[in-house]
Formats: C-alpha cells, sequence, structure tokens
C-alpha cells in the first residue's frame, strides 16, 4: 500500500503486464503499418511513460512527438475549450497515431478529434494503454485497447494524483474505504479488556465490536443472521463461522466511516482468523494487529477474587473456576498468538499497571502501526 499526499493506493497492475499489453501493442500496430512510417504522438503529461516504453518495442521506423492540451484562459464557456501545444510539425498526409495513457470519458479524446480536424491527416488511429468502459462516453473508435480497467481512480506508470505517482513503474489502485486501524483485542479473564476497549474506542475514534454484544443484538431483533444462529445454537451446535463472519460484515458495513475497529472476542480459530482477514481485504483495509494485554495469572486471580466480592459474579467467586478459565484462555489463543505472530502482527502488551499506564503502552503499539 502507498500514500500520496492525503489519499492511500493499493498494487493493481505490475509492471510487467503492462510491459507485456505494451508489446501486444506496438507489435499489432506494427503489423498493421506494415508500409509507412507513423507520426506517433503522445498527449502529455500522463504518456511520457508509455510513449517511451511503446517506441522501444517498436520493430520499424517511426516517428515521435508530443502535445499537451492546455485550457485557454479567460474564455467565458461551459465546456472548457482547449488548445493544442507543442504541435510544431506539418502533419498532412501522415498516419498518425495518438499514444495515450489513459481513456476515462473520452472528453479528452474528443478535443483530439477537433483538433485534428484541420491538419489533413491520412488518418488518425487512436491507441491508448489504459481504458475505463464503463466511463467512456462518447462514440469515437479506440483502435488499440491495452488494458480494459474499471471507473477507478489510478496512479503510477506516468498517471499523477495531484502532482505525485508518475515515476512509480507499476500502477496502484485508489482505496474505497482509506487508512483504517483495525485491532484484535485479546486478554485473560481480569486483564482490563473491557476498560482498555472503552480508551482505545476514544481515543483513535474506533468502532468496538463485541462478539457477544453483536451475537445477542441479531437474535435479539430476530435478523434474517440472528435466526440462523440461533437455529445451530438451539440443537446445540456451533455457530458456522460463515454465519458470525456475515453478522461481523454488517457491522463493519453499518460503520463504514470509521477510523477502524477494535474486534473483540473472535477471532477464536486461525479458520476464523484468516476469515476475518479476508472480510477486511473485501473493504480494501486489513487486521493491523492483535494485541494481547498480558498479565500474570496470580494477579488475575487476586483481581477476580476481588471483583467476585463485590460484582456476585459466581465466576469470579471461586479460585479453581478462575484459574481453569485462565489456562482454556491460554489454551485457545496459544493458535492465534501464532498465527498473528507469522505476520508480525502480534504485540503482547505488559497489563500490569494503573489504566493509564497500560493505555499508554497500548498507544505506543498502535501508532507505531
Ligand atoms: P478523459 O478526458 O478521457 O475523461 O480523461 C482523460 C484524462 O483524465 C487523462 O489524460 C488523465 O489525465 C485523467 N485521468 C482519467 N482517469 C484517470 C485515473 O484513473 N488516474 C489518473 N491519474 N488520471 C486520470
Ligand atoms: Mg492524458
Amino acid at each position: 500500500m502507498i500514500k500520496l499526499h492525503d489519499k492511500f493506493f493499493k498494487p493493481f497492475i505490475a509492471a510487467k503486464q503492462i510491459d507485456d499489453a505494451i508489446t501486444r501493442m506496438a507489435e499489432q500496430i506494427a503489423v498493421d503499418f506494415a508500409d509507412e512510417v507513423p507520426v506517433f504522438i503522445g498527449v502529455l503529461n500522463g504518456s511520457f511513460m508509455v510513449v517511451s516504453d511503446f517506441v522501444k518495442k517498436y520493430p520499424k521506423p517511426c516517428e515521435v512527438t508530443f502535445i499537451k492540451l492546455a485550457s485557454y484562459e479567460g474564455v467565458k464557456s461551459t465546456e472548457d475549450i482547449q488548445r493544442l501545444i507543442g504541435l510544431t510539425q506539418d502533419l498532412s498526409g501522415r498516419s498518425v497515431v495518438i499514444l495515450e495513457d489513459i481513456i476515462d470519458t473520452g472528453g479528452t479524446l474528443a478535443e483530439i478529434h477537433r483538433i485534428f480536424k484541420n491538419e489533413n491527416v491520412k488518418s488518425l488511429t487512436i491507441a491508448t494503454l489504459f481504458y475505463k468502459p464503463t466511463a467512456y462516453k462518447k462514440d469515437f473508435k479506440l483502435h488499440y485497447v491495452g488494458i480494459e480497467i474499471p471507473d477507478k481512480f489510478i496512479v503510477g506508470y506516468g498517471l499523477d494524483y495531484d502532482g505525485l505517482g508518475r515515476n512509480l513503474p507499476e500502477v496502484y489502485q485508489i482505496k474505497t474505504t482509506q487508512h483504517m486501524t483495525n485491532l484484535v483485542l485479546f486478554g485473560p479473564p481480569g486483564a482490563g479488556k473491557g476498560t482498555q476497549a472503552n480508551f482505545l474506542k476514544e481515543k483513535y475514534d474506533l468502532v468496538h465490536i463485541s462478539t457477544g454484544d453483536v451475537f445477542r443484538y441479531n437474535i435479539k431483533n430476530e435478523t434474517a443472521l440472528g435466526m440462523l444462529a440461533k437455529s445451530y445454537m438451539d440443537k446445540g451446535e456451533l455457530v458456522p463461522d460463515q454465519v458470525t463472519i456475515e453478522m461481523l460484515s454488517a457491522e463493519v458495513e453499518k460503520n463504514a466511516g470509521a477510523n477502524g475497529f477494535i474486534f473483540d472476542g473472535f477471532p477464536r480459530t486461525s479458520a476464523q482468523a484468516a476469515a476475518l482477514q479476508e472480510l477486511m481485504h473485501s473493504k480494501d483495509s486489513e487486521i493491523n494487529a492483535m494485541i494481547a494485554l498480558e498479565v500474570e495469572d496470580s494477579i488475575l486471580i487476586e483481581r477476580l477474587l476481588e471483583r467476585g466480592k463485590t460484582s456476585g459474579r459466581s465466576d469470579d467467586a471461586d479460585e479453581s473456576i478462575i484459574s481453569n478459565r485462565i489456562k482454556e484462555y491460554y489454551s485457545k489463543t496459544a493458535i492465534l498468538k501464532d498465527y498473528y505472530s507469522e505476520q508480525d502482527r502480534y504485540f503482547g502488551v505488559d497489563g500490569v499497571g494503573s489504566v493509564e499506564e497500560i493505555t499508554e503502552r497500548l498507544s505506543t503499539v498502535i501508532d507505531a502501526l
């Protein structure tokens, strides 16, 4: 992923794919113009890179020049009338091939046609490396197209975003969701996960998704997914991962503008972790880190016994039950620790200290992501 100014872009078309497309175009055009010396005209600025690579692959004599379109200043017109700069050569009787980096709506192409009407060229042929068929609004024929792409903004290989990105040898596509920080938060019972989740949510403007709450919400409101989940639970069966993932997907969707998410209570298995990563990828995002609060067992037991005295939660009152819950936590999360460690996305944070101290430690991890 790259960042240009305020926007994030993800890899989209590799240098090799671009190279192959240009090779195909050059070979095809050389066949079609076998008996002529065409004049290739690049439209600046974007096309400098494609023209350079194209003519190196063109196996026969040819001429190369560039033009640039510039808006007339001070013209009162709803249509921004363009004029041509840089065309100093007489092109009458010549076979002209326009080499474009990208054709989007076709507005630029319409101007080129308008301008070349007066040039008395033998033929005007259009070749473009990239073409967005769903954005194209004109009827002009495109004689050669390298790669068709969806109607999304791209940068690289001559194309810029606000001046940057032209030098990149491959093409990147804008990310539909901009940069999010997505965390999987873990901690044994008594580690203070809930307290910290609340602080992080405020500090980083994240949405806290507690899987238990999501389940309860869907079942209580009898959503289609809730009913489906319940049908498994009523039979005493585990709810399939796909159902849970779809519930989480709906939560992510509901908060599409969020800065990120804190996932709590999910994933529990590496298959779920992979499914969650896939879900986030489908939203043009990813799980950036698993953060686990680490607290020694003896301290956890002490804290939970203390909590049991006031909360009246029976499972917080018995030391052997507490011990078991802690053991279970470690046996279950070990797999996830391995899963995220392999990707360098596991961060253990010391969970002993004041609430502020622990928040500070968590923030250090998150700020470095
Ligand atoms: P059109 O006139 O066909 O709508 O668009 C042509 C011009 O718009 C291109 O020459 C290029 O400067 C710009 N453009 C269109 N789509 C893109 C894109 O996805 N990325 C970048 N960087 N520029 C684009
Ligand atoms: Mg252009």
